[in-house]
């Protein structure tokens, strides 16, 4: 195939950028669009910034819908849902249920597990050609529970080790040794220290885009509207242009539903909202992303201050931000950390979320010159670059030992 070939990519955050990047090493000419900035305050930029190779296990658990009922009740807890969205989100909700089993949890964490092994050496390929000087850390992401859910956290380890997921079970001498500012409610933990994370996830996307910008890449801000094909080249149409390539990628995360719907695909994209604040000047406090398993939140050293991070909630990409999200996570880390500030910068992302867990990686069913790269859920930000690197090879063809079909949109059909 010739690497001439003209490729278009719809969205600039996480996956567009690596997408652009691999697609630019195989030599091929790529135009990124999107309707804002790179480095927007999308997911792409709000995350908790951890690069975590060992989340082979999604929210598709076989012991998740029993926990349901008490995580809703709770306001320290993990889960939310806007209820004007319920209706909305029941077709999601089925087949998520569906997706619970334990042959399906495993076929989940199994094909996460292929990619995730892969992420962080693909991540290097990219690092190799910008300065990351003090913007990825090498030290390692903690998680910490009390022992009241003891028995849910060995589901986790039981499934990691059958993967082969090198894990550390840390005790609470341990733990007090790796962050001792953390106030002792933890009973017991699990550490992986090859584990990386961003101190910025902005900036690093802002390298990439300039790489991407010095080697010829284009960019056209503007909001893509609908894709036609001429003669099965695809178009993308804005409110007055058309822009013909020979291929194009939607990457557009949460919102690429609204441009698969209009090919025809039955795509069952949702969002699990997420929130974060910063506390200034307090990322001193701990050394490392450290996330409270219980309460389905994290917190991260970060340059804008301690980022406290997480939670979900269903309701949608147009429902405002929830401020009882945001005293949740205010709460909860000062359960953890004593002496918090007021907080700052109050931040609504959209994980995009498809019910069986896994992302949608590679062409789509009705038009073999369109290819997709969303749906990465809680991992988007870790699974940026080899989902990058995975799709550059199918344009260009290159054989995989890799199995892809389990990220393909035709298990929707
Ligand atoms: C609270 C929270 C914490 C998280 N923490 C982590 C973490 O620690 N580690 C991890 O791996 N992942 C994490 N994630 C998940 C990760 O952030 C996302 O999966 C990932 O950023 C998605 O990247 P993306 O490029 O697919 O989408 P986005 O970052 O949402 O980018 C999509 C882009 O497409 C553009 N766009 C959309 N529609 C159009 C259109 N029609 N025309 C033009 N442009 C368009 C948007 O403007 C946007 O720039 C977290 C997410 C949240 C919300």
């Amino acid at each position: 195939m010739s690497n001439k070939l003209k490729i278009g990519i719809i969205g600039s955050g996480i996956q567009g950028i690596s997408n652009a990047l691999f697609l630019q090493k195989k030599g091929f000419q790529v135009t990124i669009f999107d309707r804002d900035e790179p480095g927007s305050p999308v997911a792409s930029y709000g995350n908790a910034g951890h690069f975590s190779p060992y989340a082979s296990l999604s929210l598709n658990r076989t012991d998740i819908l029993a926990d349901v009922p008490a995580m809703l009740l709770s306001s320290t807890g993990p889960l939310a849902l806007k209820w004007n969205y319920v209706p909305k989100m029941i077709p999601w909700f089925l087949k998520f249920i569906l997706n619970t089993s334990k042959k399906k949890m495993m076929h989940t964490a199994k094909n996460m597990h292929q990619i995730l092994d892969l992420a962080l050496p693909a991540y290097d390929e990219l690092f190799d050609e910008v300065d990351i000087n003090g913007l990825v850390e090498n030290k390692g992401i903690l998680y910490i529970w009390n022992e009241k859910d003891l028995k849910s956290r060995e589901l986790e380890i039981k499934v990691r080790d059958e993967l082969g997921v090198k894990q550390q079970l840390v005790n609470k001498s341990e733990i007090r040794d790796l962050e001792p500012n953390i106030k002792p409610f933890y009973h017991g933990g699990v550490y992986y220290p090859y584990a990386r994370h961003a101190r910025n996830p902005k900036k690093i996307l802002l390298k990439f885009f300039e790489l991407f910008l010095k080697k010829g890449g284009k960019f056209n801000k503007t909001n893509i509207q609908d894709i036609q094909f001429a003669d099965e080249k695809p178009v993308l149409k804005n409110d007055t242009q058309k822009f013909t390539f020979d291929k194009v990628v939607i990457a557009c995360g949460a919102f690429s539903k609204k441009l698969t719907d209009k090919l025809d695909e039955k795509i069952p994209l949702d969002t699990e909202r997420g929130y974060h604040v910063h506390f200034k000047d307090f990322d001193h406090l701990i050394s490392r992303p450290v996330v409270n398993s219980n309460r389905g939140f994290g917190m991260s050293p970060m340059d804008q201050g301690l980022r406290v991070v997480g939670t979900v909630e269903f309701g949608g990409l147009e429902n405002t931000l929830s401020k009882n999200r945001i005293k949740n996570l205010i709460l909860n880390a000062k359960e953890m950390l004593d002496g918090l500030p007021e907080h700052q910068d109050e931040w609504l992302g959209f994980r995009p979320t498809l019910p069986d867990f896994l992302p949608v990686i590679g062409p789509s069913k009705n038009y073999e010159n369109v290819y997709y790269s969303f749906g990465h859920h809680h991992l988007g930000w870790t699974l940026g670059a080899i989902s990058g690197k995975i799709v550059s090879g199918m344009i260009a063809n290159d054989n995989t030992n890799m199995d892809l079909k389990p990220y393909s949109s035709v298990r929707f059909a």
